[in-house]
């Protein structure tokens, strides 16, 4: 990353934005008019390689590994602060385990003066479990949680008792970061824990790729669920007790959840 000067510009803004799960189709128009006209695109290589096209020939590019959000956050503010128009990309929504958190977790711990006059914006986008619930039906039509099963950030025992916790109050429940090349235990391990209160026949969907090439949509129930089902590039909703799987044609079935409960 380009290391800016120290001549400050109150002129600045960050946007973070949201880019949807990939394809253009599912970009807000707010998002796609920041892209075109931002100075400055910051953020990891495979996002800004979905919205290359349309980035205008005068825009640079910040690449950033994926793993470092609090330098990308940071970098993005001291550009913004030197007058630049900056996008800050996320895939999905950005305030869903992304860069918006990151942004203003660095502006209270660092409070730099240079950020005070930034104009900063947070544009949503359509995060990955809307994408998959839209295109199984309507999975989160009830009561839901998001719960990400990256151990990295937050140890295991609090991710845990979050799963039984929503498990016990029968939460549909949209697992992020089921798996990884290092985190190969969590999804099974969640799926032991969702067994002690959910039936082996409660519909879980797979959804792979969103939007992008190779997409994959799979609907499974709990007890067939196996770790290799899923990874990074996965959302894994699983039902609640009243999700159900509807016929419509032979070659058509929905996952719907109820909004109202048998009386
Ligand atoms: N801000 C993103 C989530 C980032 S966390 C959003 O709102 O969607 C990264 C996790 O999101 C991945 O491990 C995966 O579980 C999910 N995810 C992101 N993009 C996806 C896509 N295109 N298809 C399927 N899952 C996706």
């Amino acid at each position: 990353m380009t290391a800016p000067s120290l001549t400050l510009n109150p002129s600045g803004k960050l946007a973070i934005v949201g880019i949807g799960p990939g394809s253009l189709a599912w970009m807000s128009p707010e998002v796609q008019t920041i892209l075109q006209t931002a100075t400055d695109w910051v953020g990891y290589q495979t996002y800004l390689d979905l919205v290359e096209p349309l980035r205008a020939a005068t825009t640079q590019r910040h690449v950033s590994d994926n793993r470092v959000e609090l330098e990308r956050a940071r970098a993005a503010l001291d550009l913004a602060a030197i007058g630049r128009t900056v996008a800050l990309i996320s895939s999905g929504d950005p305030g869903i385990y992304a860069m918006a958190a990151a942004v203003f977790e660095v502006l209270e711990r660092e409070a730099s003066p240079v950020w005070a006059a930034v104009t900063i914006q947070v544009c949503p986008g359509i995060s990955a479990m809307q994408a998959a619930a839209a295109l199984v039906g309507a999975p989160l039509g009830h009561d839901f949680c998001a719960i990400s099963l990256s151990d990295i950030l937050k140890p295991w025992t609090a991710i845990a008792a979050r799963i039984e916790a929503a498990a016990r109050a029968d939460f549909v429940i949209a697992f992020y970061n089921p798996v990884s090349k290092q985190r190969t235990w969590q999804l099974e391990q969640a799926q032991a824990i969702l067994r002690q209160w959910r039936s082996p026949q409660t519909p879980v969907v797979l959804a792979r790729n969103l939007g992008r090439t190779g997409q994959t949509v799979t609907v499974k129930t709990l007890g067939e669920l196996v770790s290799t089902d899923a990874d990074m590039r996965t959302v894994v909703l699983v039902g609640s007790s009243q999700t159900r799987i509807v016929q419509q044609s032979h070659d058509r079935q929905w996952v719907y959840t109820p909004r109202f409960y048998p009386s």
